[in-house]
């Protein structure tokens, strides 16, 4: 990826660059903000390529025993997909435990700003404005400074992140800001100045952050972070394309989540990008991931339509038995034939408490 935009890839681009991870550097070098990770989440979370196929790709080339870390990366997702499936909108406030301290339920204006006075926080903010992508190790930085260094509640905070992700995936982002706010874990995560130097690349001292652990928590909140902003996001739709829908033939509905070029590739039938507005009133996403789930699509499904309106308004007169769609926590309103995603391991399903208990199950699937 370059440093100004995410690359737009088309499928067999996307094959070729699962072929080409090579997991024993990723496992070396993923925490570094320059290190060999693959840059597949978009495509992932919009369900272009599932996580079963690439780790089939990876097994070709590398025993399970060179791929574990990257390997125990992919069932990351699926846990918190699991997590979410079991717990429905329990995932949207403090699932565990409540987070302690929290001064409010705002976002800190420096984040919006990108002026924390954290340069390795900074400048991962303004990549994430420009391309729609930011490092792991950078969204637990910038969880981190949000929730347990300024006190503000992790949800704000996350919607705003979310919104510019390309691979905005609410079980992965509303959870993994829980994880580090310890609403969803033990232990609060912090990271100091020199952590953020060996992983950012960047040399900086004497800032808010700069001490060993044992000065963790602050006394207290560091002035760069104390203003606070309400957040107001909002979504820019497309135009829907004008379509009267056939009550005779087969309806596929892809969604941001479903996106995958090879489902029913074979089969005759009306295929349709659903955008629906209440949804997006609800998780609002930035125009420039609208932009990006609807070029994957057109670029990549044939004769795709977009169609702008909620389910129950377009299908209420279409035969159930005609709408196929893939199941999903979003969908549960859908009616018609579900399919099911692509699991990792489907016959592990359920609330885990921790990833390693969950780990442990699927482990030996591979
Ligand atoms: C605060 C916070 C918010 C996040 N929000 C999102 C989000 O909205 N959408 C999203 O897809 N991921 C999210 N993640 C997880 C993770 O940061 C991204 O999946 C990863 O950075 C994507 O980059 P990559 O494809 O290059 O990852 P790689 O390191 O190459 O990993 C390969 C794949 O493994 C999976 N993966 C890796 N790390 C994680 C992780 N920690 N949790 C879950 N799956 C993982 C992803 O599918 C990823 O594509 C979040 C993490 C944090 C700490």
């Amino acid at each position: 990826m370059t440093k100004h935009s995410f690359p737009l890839l088309a499928y067999d681009d996307i094959i070729r660059s699962i072929e080409n991870i090579n997991p024993i550097q990723y496992a070396k070098s993923r925490n570094y903000i320059t290190g060999a990770v693959s840059y597949l989440s978009p495509y992932i979370a919009r369900g272009v390529i599932s996580l079963p196929l690439v780790a089939n790709i990876v097994l070709k080339k590398f025993t399970r025993f060179e791929a574990e870390k990257f390997l125990q990366e992919l069932a990351w997702r699926e846990y918190f997909q699991r997590v979410w499936q079991a717990k429905g909108d329990a995932i949207f406030s403090d699932l565990k435990h409540p987070q302690i301290p929290v001064k409010h339920t705002q976002i800190p204006t420096a984040l919006i700003e990108a002026n924390t006075g954290i340069e390795g926080i900074d400048t991962a903010i303004k990549h994430l404005y420009e391309t729609g992508y930011m490092h792991n190790h950078a969204r637990m930085y910038t969880a981190m400074l949000t929730c347990n260094i300024a006190h503000a509640h992790w949800l704000a905070p996350a919607q705003w992140m979310y919104y510019h992700l390309l691979d905005g995936d609410l079980a992965s982002n509303m959870l993994s800001w829980q994880w580090v706010a310890g609403s969803f874990s033990s232990k609060k995560y912090v990271a100091n100045q020199e952590n953020i130097n060996r992983y950012t690349n960047t040399n900086q001292t004497q800032t808010y952050l700069d001490g060993g652990y044992e000065n963790f928590p602050l006394p207290q909140i560091p002035d760069p972070l104390n203003a606070s902003s309400a957040l107001s996001l909002h979504t820019l739709l497309p135009e829907s394309d004008t379509l009267t829908i056939p009550t005779d033939q087969k309806i596929f509905i892809y969604n941001a989540y479903n996106l995958d070029p090879l489902w029913h590739k074979e089969e005759k039938g009306i295929r349709i990008l659903l955008l629906e507005p209440t949804l997006y009133t609800r998780f609002p996403v930035s125009k420039k991931v609208i932009d990006f789930i609807v070029a994957i699509a057109t670029n990549n499904i044939p004769n795709i339509n977009i169609v702008v309106a909620d389910f129950n308004d377009v299908f209420q007169h279409i035969p159930k038995n005609n709408i196929h769609y893939k199941e999903h926590p979003l969908n549960t309103h859908y009616t018609g034939i579900e399919e099911s995603r692509d699991w990792l391991c489907a016959s592990v399903s359920g609330y885990f408490p921790s990833f390693f208990n969950f780990w442990k199950k699927i482990q030996n699937k591979f």
